[in-house]
């Protein structure tokens, strides 16, 4: 079983001159990728490029850097274009007090919507939570009760993973547990179940090491497989079929056409 990159922005315009081959030479070497929105123009072309490609798949929702964005109404919006098969998720939805390119209040406002939208229409979500644990886990309990989903680039404590994973969540890990000093990252990589753990690249951002520095692509996802499979002394084949058979599991999709 290849890996599957459970979050990548395709659609991001890094990609503009060369998107076709960045994508053939991925999907070769992958299972599949999921490529989130983060605005709803943005969203949609996550849906065309999941209805152009067999097995890219879409989510669609505000991030939180565009959470001033999201207008009355943009539920509606959402959820139409949730009809396509191959959307699988709401996302990506939560918060950004690193940046804080959206006012916190309007953030949470926009979160908690999102999260009424992924209950309604019984899809998980894809949640980005930078520097907000606290805020985050506090309305994931008031507002997400019983939702599936995924802390996406996780960057909580091990206490808050194993929290999340008994509401039910999956953690994913990305291009920093590649990093020399992402100690403490490491250690909560090894200590997590697996069959709660899913992989990503967060393309074209957050590149692994050794390619630190250049524009990252899906295909990358190789590398924090490799970084797994180490911190956990197992064969790479072996975290590539669980994190796949994770990301089939919390999507309800299948990578064996
Ligand atoms: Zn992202």
């Amino acid at each position: 079983m290849k890996v599957f990159d459970s979050h990548a922005h395709l659609d991001d315009n890094r990609y503009d001159a060369d998107r076709e081959e960045v994508l053939e030479r991925s999907l070769r070497e992958l299972a599949g990728v999921i490529n989130p929105g983060t605005d709803l123009a943005d969203s949609k072309v996550a849906v065309e490029l999941a209805r152009r490609y067999d097995r890219v798949w879409a989510a669609v929702g505000f991030h939180p850097h565009e959470a001033r964005l999201m207008q009355a109404g943009d539920e509606a919006r959402l959820a139409e274009l949730t009809g396509e098969q191959k959307v699988v998720a709401i996302g990506e939805i939560g918060l950004d007090y690193y940046y804080d390119h959206s006012p916190r209040d309007v953030q949470q406002a926009v979160l908690t919507r999102q999260l009424d939208l992924a209950r309604q229409l019984s899809l998980p979500v894809i949640i980005h939570d930078r520097d907000a644990h606290g805020d985050i886990m506090a309305i994931i309990k008031r507002e997400g009760k019983g939702l599936p989903g995924v802390f996406h680039c996780y960057s909580g404590s091990l206490e808050m993973a194993q929290e999340l994973i008994k509401l039910g969540f999956y953690v994913s890990f990305g291009g920093p547990l590649t990093f020399g000093n992402a100690v403490k990252l490491q250690e909560i990589a090894r200590k997590v179940p697996l069959e709660r753990v899913l992989l990503e690249t967060d393309s074209p951002y957050l590149t692994p090491h050794p390619l630190r520095g250049r524009r990252n692509e899906p295909m990358h996802v190789r590398l924090v497989a490799e970084a797994l499979a180490q911190l956990r002394g197992l064969p790479v084949e072996a975290v590539a079929e669980v994190t796949t058979r994770n990301v089939e599991a919390l999507f309800g999709l299948s990578v064996s056409q």
